[in-house]
C-alpha cells in the first residue's frame, strides 16, 4: 500500500493506471476510520482494480466555530485499516498542498444544500464539493463510494456528477450502526458515556418512525416527528432538525412523494450527531 502526500504524484499515478486500462475506486474521507468507512473500502475493492482512500480534514467545509480545531486523528490506526481492507493507496494530503493560497474557483449547489444540514452549516457542502471535484480530477475513478450516513451529502455529490457530467459512478454504502443502534461516526468519539447512552435515542426513535410511517404512509409523518423531538429533547438531546424530505430534491414530502429521507442533526453537550431512515413509501 502506497501513502501518498503529494498531488502531482498521485495524479500522474492515476494517469498512469488509466493508460493501462486499469479501473479506479475512490472513497474519500477524513480519516480516524471505523467500520463505516471499512465498509466503504470494503465496496471500493470489488468494484475497482486500483483502490485509493482518501484522508483529509478538509478546513473549507467547517464553519467558523465548528470542530476543525480539534478534529480526531490518528494516522497509524487509519494506516492498518485500510491495509486490512485492501486499499491501494492513501492519499493524505496537507491543506497547503491541497489549495493554493490564493484559490479562487469553488462547486456550488444551489437546491438540496440549502436544507437540513446546509441551514446551520451554510458553507459545508460548497467546501464538501469542491474538494471532491479536487478529488475525482486527482484520482479519475471509474468509481466512488459515499455513506448513507452523510445522506444529504451523497444526493448533492450525485447531483453534482449529473450537472457537471464527472465520468465517476456513484455508490450508496449503507449506514453501520453500532449493535445498540449508534451510528458510527468519529465524532462519537467526543461523547460522554452518558452522552453516549442518551444518544442511544435518535436510532430509537428514527426506528419506531420508519415502522410508524411504513404502517400508516405520508399522512403520519407530521405526527411522528413531533413524537420524536419530544422523545429526543426529553433523553437531552438539543435538536438542531429532525425534518422528513423527499429523497428526489429535499423539498418537503408531497403526496408524489416515493421515497422520504427522515433525518436529524441532534447535540449532546457540544458534539453534534446526524442520523437518518431512509423510506420507501408505497
Ligand atoms: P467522514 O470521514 O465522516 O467524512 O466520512 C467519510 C465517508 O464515510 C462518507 O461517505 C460517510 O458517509 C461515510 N461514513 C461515515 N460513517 C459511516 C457509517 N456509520 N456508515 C456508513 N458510512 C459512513
Amino acid at each position: 500500500m502506497k501513502i501518498i502526500q503529494e498531488a502531482a504524484e498521485l495524479q500522474k499515478l492515476a494517469l498512469s493506471y488509466k493508460r493501462t486500462g486499469k479501473t479506479i475506486a475512490l472513497v474519500p474521507t477524513m480519516g480516524y476510520l471505523h467500520a463505516g468507512h471499512a465498509s466503504l473500502i470494503d465496496i471500493a475493492r470489488q468494484r475497482a482494480d486500483v483502490v485509493i482512500v482518501s484522508i483529509f480534514v478538509n478546513p473549507t467545509q467547517f464553519g467558523p466555530n465548528e470542530d476543525l480545531d480539534k478534529y480526531p486523528r490518528d494516522f497509524e490506526h487509519d494506516r492498518e485499516l485500510c491495509a486490512a481492507h485492501g486499499a491501494d493507496i492513501i492519499y493524505a494530503p496537507t491543506p497547503g498542498g491541497m489549495y493554493a493560497a490564493d484559490a479562487s474557483v469553488e462547486i456550488v449547489e444551489n437546491h438540496l444544500s440549502k436544507v437540513l444540514c446546509g441551514k446551520t452549516r451554510p458553507i459545508h457542502f460548497k467546501g464538501v464539493c469542491t474538494v471532491v471535484a479536487k478529488l475525482f480530477n486527482l484520482t479519475l475513478p471509474d468509481v466512488a463510494v459515499f455513506g448513507e450516513k452523510d445522506a444529504q451529502q451523497l444526493l448533492i455529490i450525485r447531483r453534482m456528477v449529473r450537472d457537471l457530467n464527472f465520468p465517476v459512478e456513484i455508490v450508496a454504502a449503507p449506514l453501520v450502526r453500532q449493535e445498540d443502534g449508534l451510528a458510527l461516526s468519529s465524532r462519537n468519539r467526543y461523547l460522554s458515556c452518558d452522552e453516549k447512552a442518551r444518544a442511544l435515542v435518535l436510532s430509537r426513535a428514527l426506528f419506531a418512525a420508519r415502522k410508524a410511517i411504513e404502517a400508516n404512509g405520508i399522512e403520519a409523518v407530521d405526527g411522528v416527528i413531533e413524537a420524536m423531538k419530544v422523545e429526543i429533547t426529553n433523553a437531552g438531546g438539543r435538536i438542531d432538525y429532525v425534518e422528513a424530505r423527499d429523497t428526489a430534491n429535499l423539498d418537503a414530502p408531497t403526496a408524489a412523494t416515493k421515497e422520504i429521507l427522515l433525518a436529524l442533526a441532534v447535540y449532546f453537550g457540544t458534539t453534534r450527531l446526524i442520523d437518518n431512515q431512509i423510506i420507501g413509501l408505497n
